[in-house]
C-alpha cells in the first residue's frame, strides 16, 4: 500500500481556535534557526498496522471499532482528533520499537495515560498512532531505605497513594483526579492540593527512563537524594506533555506518612476576605497541607453532584484548609495558630473537622467541583497562575468578564498556590454565540492573568486549546528556545505533533 501524505490538522480537530497555521514552523532567535517539522505524516497502511501487531501482539493493537472514539478526546472534549490505530505497549522494548518504526515512516505518536487531561495534549490532532501506557501498570519496587517507588507510567495515582500509604509512606502530589496516570502527572508536571507544602509533581520525581522518538532509551537522575551532575535532563521531560519522549518508568520520592491531618473549614463574607486571610495564615510560620478557596455556588453544584450535604453552606466563600503533622498536640496546635490568624482577618467562624468521616466530606466535595461544574454542561477552563498575592484580583475580574461577555463564570482553587480554576459555561447559549462569547471570556482572563503578573497554566499544561495564550505569554526568546529543544529531542516532529510549541 501506498504512503499518503497530509499537510494540515484541520480534518481531525474542530477546536474552536486552531493556533496559526500548520506547516514547518520556523524560529529564529538567540542566533540560529529551529524547524519544527508539522507536515507530510504518513496514513497507517495496511502493512504498518500489520508491523505494530508484531511488535505488541495483535490483542495490544486497536484500528477499528467504535472504541477508537474514546480516544479521540480527553476530558475537556472540546479539541478532538480520531486516532488510526491505538497501541497499548507492555515493555519499554515495545515503546522504543513503535516509536523506531513511526520515525522511519514518518507517522505522528501521540502519548496517552487515562486521558484525564484538560487541554487536548493526549489527543491525535494529526491522526496516527496513540501510544497508550495503561497496560504498563506494575509498580516495580518500594524501597524503604532509599525511600523511593519505580513506577511503569501507567500506574495510576490512586493505586500508588493506596500502596504506600499502606506501607506507612505519603507520595506527596495530590492532583484532584485520582485516576489519572504517574506518567500523564509527570507529563504535564501536575500539582494537586498538598502543593503549598510537598511540591509539585516535579518537586517528587528522582528518576526517569524516556524512550526517545528514534527509539533510543535514556536513563535520567535515578534514587539519588541530589543530583548536580550537569544539566537536568530529567527535568526538560517533566512537564513536556508527550513532546520530547515517552516516559516509560519513573523513580519517585517518597516520604514518612503524617500519622495525624486535621482539616478547617473558614466561612468568609465573601471571596476578597477568604483570599486575603491566605498570606495571615502563611505569616503564622506554619506551612499547611492545602488551602484552597470555593464559592458557594460550586459548593451547591458538588452537593448536587455528590447528593450529599456539605458541612456548612451559609457563608458566600470559604477556605478548606488542612494540616498535617505527627501528633493530636501538633496538629491542635496548628490549627489553633491558623483559626485565630483567620478569625483576625475577618473569618466569620472556624469549623473544624477533626474526625475521618468529617475531614473526608469536605475533601470528597473539593475533588469533585470540577466535574459537579460540568456535568451535564459545556465547558472551557482557564488555569492561570498568579503570585498569590493577586489572586483576589483574578477572582474579582471574573465577575466582570462573566458581565461584559453574558457566559456563567465559576471559580475555586487553590489559594496557597496562586493558582485559579475559572471554569466559562455554556449553559443554553447557542453554537455561534457560545464561540464568540467563549473566546472573548478566555481572551480577558488570560490578558487580565498576564497583567498581574501570571502565567497560562499552573498545572494543567498547555496541550494544543492554551498554545495560542502560552504562545503571547512567553518572550520570543523563550519560545525559540523551546522550539530548539523539540528540534534536538524530535527532530522530524512526530511525537505528539501540535502540542506546546
Ligand atoms: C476532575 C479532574 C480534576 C483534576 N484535578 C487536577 C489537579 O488538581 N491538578 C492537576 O494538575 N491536574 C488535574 N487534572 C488534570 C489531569 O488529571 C492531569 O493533567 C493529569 O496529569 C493527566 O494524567 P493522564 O494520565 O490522564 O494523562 P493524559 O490526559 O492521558 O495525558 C496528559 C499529557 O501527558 C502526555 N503523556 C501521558 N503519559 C505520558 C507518558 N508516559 N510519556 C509521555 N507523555 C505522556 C500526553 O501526551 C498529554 O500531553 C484534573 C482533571 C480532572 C478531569
Amino acid at each position: 500500500m501506498g504512503i499518503e501524505k497530509r499537510n494540515v490538522a484541520s480534518t481531525y480537530c474542530e477546536l474552536h481556535c486552531v493556533h496559526g497555521t500548520w506547516g514547518t514552523r520556523e524560529t529564529s532567535g538567540a542566533g540560529a534557526v529551529a524547524h519544527i517539522q508539522l507536515e507530510g505524516f504518513s496514513h497507517l497502511s495496511e502493512e504498518d498496522i500489520r508491523e505494530l501487531e508484531r511488535i505488541c501482539g495483535p490483542e495490544d493493537v486497536l484500528c477499528s471499532g467504535p472504541l477508537l472514539e474514546d480516544y479521540s478526546h480527553d476530558e475537556m472534549l472540546r479539541v478532538r482528533g480520531v486516532p488510526e490505530a491505538v497501541v497499548f505497549p507492555e515493555t519499554t522494548g515495545e515503546v522504543s520499537s513503535i516509536l523506531r518504526y513511526a520515525s522511519a515512516r514518518k507517522i505522528a505518536v501521540t502519548p496517552r495515560g487515562s486521558g484525564t487531561g484538560l487541554c487536548g495534549g493526549a489527543v491525535p490532532v494529526f491522526g496516527g498512532i496513540v501510544l497508550c501506557t495503561t497496560k504498563m501498570n506494575k509498580i516495580i519496587e518500594i524501597d524503604r531505605e532509599n525511600l523511593t517507588a519505580t513506577v511503569e507510567p501507567g500506574v495510576l495515582l490512586l493505586t500508588l497513594h493506596e500502596t504506600v500509604e499502606k506501607l506507612g509512606f505519603l507520595y506527596a502530589p495530590d492532583p484532584g483526579e485520582k485516576t489519572a496516570t504517574i506518567g500523564g502527572n509527570i507529563n504535564t508536571n501536575a500539582g494537586g492540593m498538598r502543593a503549598i507544602k510537598y511540591g509539585v509533581t516535579r518537586d517528587n520525581v528522582r528518576g526517569l527512563e524516556v524512550v526517545l522518538p528514534s527509539g533510543e532509551i535514556l536513563e535520567l537522575g535515578g534514587k539519588h537524594a541530589k543530583n548536580s551532575t550537569g544539566y537536568s535532563l530529567m527535568n526538560a521531560f517533566i512537564g513536556s506533555e508527550g513532546t520530547l519522549g515517552v516516559v516509560t518508568r519513573a523513580v519517585l520520592k517518597l516520604l514518612p506518612l503524617p500519622r495525624r491531618t486535621l482539616s478547617l473549614l473558614v466561612p468568609f463574607d465573601s471571596l476578597g476576605e477568604a483570599i486575603r486571610a491566605v498570606p495571615k495564615v502563611l505569616s503564622t510560620g506554619i506551612l499547611p497541607q492545602s488551602i484552597e478557596f470555593a464559592e458557594r455556588n460550586v459548593i451547591f453544584a458538588a452537593e448536587r453532584y455528590l447528593g450529599k450535604k456539605f458541612p456548612h453552606t451559609g457563608a458566600p466563600s470559604y477556605l478548606l484548609i488542612r494540616v498535617d503533622g505527627n501528633s493530636v498536640g501538633e496538629v491542635t496546635s496548628m490549627m489553633e495558630a491558623i483559626g485565630d490568624a483567620c478569625l483576625e482577618a475577618g473569618a466569620i467562624d472556624v469549623l473544624i473537622a477533626d474526625t475521618q468521616e468529617r475531614q473526608k466530606a469536605i475533601w470528597d466535595a473539593r475533588g469533585a467541583f470540577l466535574a459537579a461544574i460540568k456535568s451535564g454542561n459545556q465547558v472551557d477552563e482557564c488555569d492561570v497562575v498568579v503570585p498569590r498575592d493577586r489572586i483576589a484580583e483574578l477572582v474579582e475580574y471574573t465577575k466582570i468578564v462573566s458581565e461584559r461577555t453574558g457566559v456563567r463564570i465559576e471559580s475555586f482553587g487553590h489559594a496557597g498556590d496562586g493558582n485559579l480554576h475559572i471554569y466559562v459555561i455554556r449553559d443554553s447559549i447557542p453554537d455561534d454565540e457560545w464561540e464568540k462569547r467563549l473566546e472573548k471570556a478566555m481572551d480577558l482572563l488570560y490578558e487580565k492573568g498576564e497583567e498581574l503578573g501570571g502565567l497560562v497554566s499552573g498545572e494543567h499544561g498547555i496541550g494544543y486549546a492554551k498554545r495560542k495564550y502560552m504562545l503571547k505569554n512567553l518572550s520570543p526568546g523563550e519560545i525559540a528556545i523551546m522550539r530548539k529543544m523539540k528540534a534536538i529531542f524530535d527532530p522530524q516532529g512526530i511525537l505528539n505533533p501540535g502540542k506546546v510549541v
